[in-house]
């Protein structure tokens, strides 16, 4: 894929689509490029949503990707609140929401994900809200304050993060969570009861092991969660955190394989040479673990951008990187990287009642899968390092604190 003259259609103006579009520039595109985009305002980052965002701590200038400018200032050109419905593989064509045909030599599907939903007597009501945009969040800051109690449902990492800012701005808040811990899908056990303790001391309420039954309405607006044990727990608004699904349905309907996410290859190509795909809406190798994966984060929309683009500009792609992810509650921040798929040993270093502390999983031969650092950037960043050089180490040089990671790593 060499013709830098063709059109690139870009669908999906968020994290993954604005950074292709950029990308595409710098690494020398010369033709149009398009970035359509279902929302109305340029590509923005959304993790300050749940955080800085929902405090009132941040501002548009903070949260766009790039300046409004950047767009038209490289020939970008920006098609905003404007919805791709078909797509014609064989006329190279993409139908838009008001029936227009939008022709592409090369188009990137950069779609992400939305709000898993709940199907839920009440989920209908007013005041029971999801987080994924601008909108979105604004909406819920609306809801936050003094005297203002905040249910969340689901004790994933946006709904924690969430229900941190919510007691920031002074509101109550209660996670509520089906499993028997927060996090439970992606958390070890002990980083999951390390934040059940810091949201508690905080003034969260935790209720696990919860079965939501339905949510009940006062003058038409929510009012509270009714668990299947009867209780009822009042509020003035709901989130529902519950996870997120690929918007894959225009790849799927197109014909290109789709398993929970697009699959594509370690150069962000589907089986059809026109058409990538990046991001949240993506199933790609992650040539660590030996599986095909779907993450959902930004250093992997930027990583994907980066895969797309080279091969778009003919360049090799990159080397494959270790994922990771970022989550920031109250003053922690945590970092992952890699993951931990089939551990056999997890090593905890440092204290988690000093809130400095890492856990790191490692295969059955010693090779080190992940890293959960809790305000412990060393940590964090020794550890990604030697995931990606597959380094195996005992378990207990990785706990003996008076190791440094620099001489781990070396
Ligand atoms: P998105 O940024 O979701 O962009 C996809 C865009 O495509 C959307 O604007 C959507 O409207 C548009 N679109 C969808 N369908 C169509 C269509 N048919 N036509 C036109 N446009 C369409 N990640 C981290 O690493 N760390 C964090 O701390 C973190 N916090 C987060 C907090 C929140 C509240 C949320 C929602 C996400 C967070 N994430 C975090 C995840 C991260 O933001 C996503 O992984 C990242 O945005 C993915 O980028 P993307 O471009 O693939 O998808």
């Amino acid at each position: 894929m060499t013709e830098t003259d063709a059109h690139v259609v870009i669908l999906g103006a968020g994290h993954a689509g604005g950074t292709v579009a950029a990308l595409l520039r710098q690494y020398g595109w010369k033709g149009p490029i398009t970035l359509l985009g279902a929302e109305p305002l340029p590509p923005y980052q959304r993790p300050p949503l749940s955080k800085q965002w929902l405090r009132g701590e941040a501002d548009w200038k903070s949260l766009a990707l790039r300046a409004d400018s950047f767009y038209a200032a490289n020939g970008v050109a920006l098609r905003l609140g404007a919805s791709a419905t078909a797509l014609d593989r064989e006329a190279r064509s993409v139908t838009l929401g008001t029936g227009e045909r939008l022709a592409y030599d090369y188009l990137v599907l950069a779609l992400g994900s939305r709000s898993r939903t709940l199907d839920l007597p009440g989920i209908d009501l007013p005041g029971v809200l999801e987080l994924r945009t601008v909108a979105d969040a604004d909406a819920l800051k609306s809801a936050l304050g003094p005297g203002k109690r905040l249910a969340v449902i689901g004790g994933g990492y946006i709904g924690l993060e969430a229900a941190a800012s919510a007691r920031a701005l002074g509101a109550d808040a209660v996670v509520i969570e089906r499993e028997a811990r927060v996090l439970a899908r992606v958390a070890c056990p002990t980083l999951s009861a390390f934040f059940q303790d810091y949201h508690r001391a905080r003034g969260v309420e935790l209720v696990l092991d919860a079965r939501v039954e339905a949510l009940e309405a006062l003058s038409s607006r929510v009012s509270g969660v009714r668990l299947s044990n009867g209780r009822l727990i009042a509020c003035d608004a709901v989130l529902i955190g519950v996870g997120a699904l690929a918007n894959d349905e225009l790849a799927c309907a197109a014909g290109l394989a789709c398993e929970g996410g697009i699959v594509v290859d370690l150069a962000a190509r589907t089986a059809d040479p026109r058409v990538l795909a990046i991001g949240d809406c993506t199933r790609r190798p992650l040539p660590l673990y030996g599986r095909m994966w779907r993450l959902e984060s930004v250093p992997n929309a930027l990583e994907q951008a980066k895969q797309a683009a080279a091969s778009l500009c003919g360049r090799s792609p990159p080397a494959p990187e270790v994922p990771w992810f970022w989550s920031d509650q109250y003053d922690i921040r945590l970092q992952i990287a890699g993951l931990p798929f089939d551990a056999a040993e997890t090593v905890l270093r440092g204290d988690p009642a000093s809130a400095g502390f890492a856990l790191f999983h490692l295969a059955a031969d010693n090779r080190l899968l992940a890293v959960e650092a809790v305000n412990a950037a060393p940590e964090f960043m020794a550890g990604r390092l030697m995931i990606g050089r597959q380094k195996q180490i005992p378990g207990a040089r990785l706990r003996d604190m008076s190791v440094s990671m620099k001489d781990l790593a070396a």
